[in-house]
């Protein structure tokens, strides 16, 4: 059941081939068997799993169900530990919140677990508060690849990743604020798409960056990651960054044939720095596309390589004062023995988070304090308008950006932890949609010694349905994303 597509898990559902209650134990099992290698989940939700499939079977008893009405209807998935989920552990990935039990739901598991009829798995292991690139910045334990259990599975939505790779959830949730859903995506062979800005609500789903992060979904393939994100997305009122505006049919749109598509291949993103190995699968994958109908072009880019040290003023800025709010008084961890506030201020925050974390913190305060505000931040924010403006004019000429998502295979755990800055450069292709807050998904495309390649797509504001599209007509053609790792088959 764990090599089906979540399309034909939802018809074997409705044909009453098996049970949502058989599924769930299914995967609930395999979760079992295979976690330990890899630590992907934080917390499995056994219990709550088969109460959600038996109220699932009585839905598609009464014949509910289907890609128009209840697509994900007795489908099992698992949540980025980001995502509060009521009378569950949300940790963040943070010993901070090894407490915290979710008050409420974030909206993405409101309408995938109450709404729609899902079954949620379990709480995927993850980079604190999200700040990483490999899934090792993690208060719970690094994650393993399933490629390769001494390599990492990129990061943060690592164990989302880790998980849907090694067949233990048919998709999961992620995030992605500088490509942490996407560089995942493509250390494991997977498909992960991050949306438009706004495209989905952010509601419950523990901020970093506010004005980066996007919820996004990680799944085996395009098709996947079509019905999943047709269900997360759309607007809510409780999120003021939503955006009012109908969601496409993008599930319907799949099958659209792409002859004639438009593709820019940015000078910038092939580059030194992008190993020999994935370059050869990207120019093979750019090949196939050719001959499915498509046109490809050079573009420029040229504010590309300034999306990294952009980032990394914007990003811990509003971490900054994101983080702000975990002072060990109204929640998060309380140090213990305490004589006065400032020590508890300081203890807590000390005990509760890890070194990445700190170091953001640091690193946001500093870019804020009075003198170095307009130097550094206000700065950023004028460099953020020229990539948004690179991609305005990209799109004037072109219908997607085509490049790598990472500059090579997935790196041996413990190889970057010593230096920051080698670690902050894994995102270099994949920062500036953020920045400019399009859309960018990521593809397998290959393998390189047994590791898979990623490919990234970037499309305009709300084309996601574009994106979809070409990623699906390519793995049509291709299965890369069909293989599964030896040792989880
Ligand atoms: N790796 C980047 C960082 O550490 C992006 C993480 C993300 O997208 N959440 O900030």
């Amino acid at each position: 059941m764990h090599t089906l597509s979540i399309r034909q898990l939802s018809e074997g559902l409705r044909a009453r081939k098996f049970s949502a209650r058989e599924l769930t134990q299914h995967f609930l099992k395999r979760i079992e068997q295979h976690d330990k290698k890899l630590n992907s989940f934080i917390t499995v939700t056994a219990e709550r799993a088969l109460t959600q499939a038996d109220a699932a079977d009585a839905r598609l008893a009464k014949g509910e169900g289907g890609p128009l009405t209840a697509p994900l209807l007795g489908i099992p998935l698992a949540q980025k530990d980001i995502f509060c989920t009521r009378g569950v552990k949300t940790s963040c990935g943070s010993k901070m919140l090894d407490t915290f039990v979710a008050p409420y739901d974030a909206t993405v598991v409101r309408r995938l677990h109450r709404d729609a009829g899902a079954v949620l798995l379990g709480k995927c292991n993850m980079d604190e508060f999200a700040m990483g690139s490999s899934s090792e910045t993690s208060g719970y334990g690094p994650v393993k690849n399933p490629w390769d259990l001494t390599r990492v599975p990129g990061g943060s939505s690592g164990g989302s990743a880790a998980c849907v790779a090694a067949g233990l959830a048919p998709a999961a949730t992620a995030t992605d604020t500088g490509g942490s859903v996407r560089q995942p995506a493509a250390l494991t062979g997977l498909t992960g798409i991050k949306p438009t800005y706004g495209r989905v609500s952010r509601y419950g789903m523990v901020a970093f960056a506010s004005s980066l992060d996007q919820a996004g979904v990680i799944a085996r393939s395009a098709e996947d990651a079509a019905w999943v994100l047709q269900v997360m997305a759309g607007f809510d009122p409780l999120d003021s960054t939503s955006v009012d505006r109908p969601v496409d049919n993008w599930i319907g749109s799949l099958d659209r044939p792409i002859e004639g598509l438009k593709i820019g291949l940015p000078k910038e993103y092939f580059a030194e720095g992008l190993a020999a190995g994935p370059r050869r699968c990207i120019e093979a994958a750019v090949a196939e596309l050719k001959k499915l109908g498509a046109t490809v072009r050079e573009i420029s880019l040229p504010h590309s390589p300034l999306s990294v040290p952009t980032y990394y003023v914007v990003a811990p800025a509003e971490a900054s004062s994101n983080l702000a709010r975990y002072d060990g008084v109204r929640y998060g961890h309380r140090a213990a023995d305490v004589q006065t506030l400032e020590e508890l201020y300081k203890r807590s925050r000390g005990e509760g988070f890890g070194a990445e974390v700190q170091r953001r913190i640091m690193m946001g305060t500093y870019v804020l304090s009075h003198g170095y505000y307009d130097a550094y931040y206000l700065k950023a924010q004028k460099v953020r308008k020229l990539i948004y403006e690179d991609f305005r004019r990209a799109f004037e000429t072109v219908d997607v950006v085509l490049g790598p998502t990472a500059t090579d295979v997935a790196f041996k755990l413990g190889a970057k932890t010593d230096d920051p800055v080698a670690m902050y450069l894994n995102d270099i292709y994949t920062i500036a949609a953020n920045l400019a807050g399009i859309p960018a998904l990521s593809l397998p495309c290959g393998f390189v010694e047994g590791l898979p390649v990623g490919l990234q797509l970037m499309g305009n504001f709300f084309d996601e349905g574009r994106l979809l599209n070409v990623a699906h007509q390519y793995q049509r053609v291709t299965d890369w994303h069909a293989r599964l790792p030896g040792a989880f088959t």
